[in-house]
């Protein structure tokens, strides 16, 4: 089941020379070009995910997902796009830590 996305924030260029392409979508051309990677495929150097209310009162919680790249042209960093969705809670096991502490 595909997770609907909303997008609230969206960069077209880069904040200091306006050039449109980032490093990661000059990479990724040549591979949509050739239909080995999806044309609608949104890439990124790397992106962070929050989430924003306490995952243990629910099976799904809202999610900013921000991306991440950079410039194809002058290099200078940015975040490309943010968006929110509902992202299901995965549990997951702890390791022990160990039953004992030094104070
Ligand atoms: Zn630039």
């Amino acid at each position: 089941m595909p997770v609907e996305k909303t997008v609230i924030a969206e960069a077209k260029e880069c904040p200091i020379c306006h050039h449109p392409e980032t490093m990661s979508q000059k990479a990724a051309k040549p591979l949509k070009e050739s239909g080995k990677l999806p044309k609608e495929v949104f890439t990124s150097l790397s992106h962070i995910q929050i989430t924003m209310t306490d995952p243990r009162v629910a099976l799904t919680v809202p999610t900013l997902l921000v991306y991440y790249d950079a410039c194809g042209k002058c290099g200078f960093p940015y975040a490309t796009k943010a968006e929110t969705y509902m992202a299901p809670v995965v549990a997951v096991q702890q390791k022990p830590r160990g039953g004992f502490s030094q104070s």
